[in-house]
């Protein structure tokens, strides 16, 4: 659990990024502000087989930038010998797997300072949609979009492995996409990032109570809520949820684990 925050980090937090492992692959999942700085204090950011992005979102890929950066920098990275290095032919270069369009919305916004091919040149680049079913390594995820203000998927990874079934629903409103998606899941990742919800425009996030009744009619058996601020009183959440859930709730916690 790298970072839980909604759109604004917490205080010493991170926004949307969770670090899933099997054996020697890793998958970063999500990639939002402050999310960089905590990859680094757990694995070796030149070890990440691939990084899925939720949708395009500053909170859920905007620490791409820095980590492109690092990619692309870094003296050990580089064909020649460098500050001690001795030269690599053979860069990491992490897969990035994003939705259809998202790799011209990392060219608009780095192009806005002529850095246009930046996340291009760090990253293999793939797309996935709906009916794509993505291995890395062990890993295979799958995706099911969800209802947000910009083309959103919730992602599921199971392990070829073993293991369970893991959902993160992104972000969306209430709705029936996101149960049928985090159906049968052993641990869900949901967010709850409303005090209470939306009173004017479209809809876009759950409130904790909400995120619980998703959760209790997919039938998920562990919940974690997420995307919540630390601005919101913890246990108020725990309990919204839990009432709605029908059973025990966590909330998500920088640093934590969870085997699956
Ligand atoms: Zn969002």
């Amino acid at each position: 659990m790298l970072g839980k925050s909604p759109a604004w980090q917490d205080a010493g937090g991170a926004c949307s990024g969770y670090l899933i492992e099997e054996g020697d692959t890793a998958l970063l999942l999500d990639c939002g502000n402050g999310v960089f700085a905590k990859l680094r204090e757990h694995v070796d950011y030149t070890d990440v087989d691939a990084v899925v992005i939720s949708h395009v979102h500053a909170d859920h890929f905007i620490d791409l930038i820095p980590y492109a950066y690092a990619l692309l920098l870094t003296p050990r990275q580089q064909p020649v010998p460098v500050a001690g290095h001795p030269g690599t032919a053979d860069p990491a270069r992490p897969r990035l797997i994003a939705p259809p369009g998202a790799e011209q919305t990392f060219k608009t916004v780095v192009g806005a300072w002529g850095d246009e091919l930046l996340i291009d040149q760090a990253f293999l680049i793939e797309a996935y949609d709906a009916s794509s079913e993505v291995q890395v390594g062990p890993l295979v995820a799958t995706f099911a979009e969800v209802p947000h203000y910009v083309l959103t998927h919730a992602v599921t990874v199971r392990s070829t492995a073993g293991g369970g079934r893991f959902t993160f629903g992104a972000d969306s409103r209430p709705a029936e996409e996101l149960v049928e998606a985090a159906r049968d899941a052993d641990l869900l990742l949901i967010e709850a990032t409303l005090p209470r919800p939306e009173r004017t425009g479209i809809r876009g996030h759950l409130t904790p109570a909400e995120a619980g009744e998703h959760a209790r009619r997919a039938g998920a058996r562990r919940v974690v809520l997420t995307h919540i601020s630390d601005e919101l009183d913890a246990e108020w959440a725990r309990e919204e949820g839990s009432n709605a859930f029908g059973g025990p709730v966590e909330l998500a916690r920088e640093g934590d684990a969870f085997e699956i």
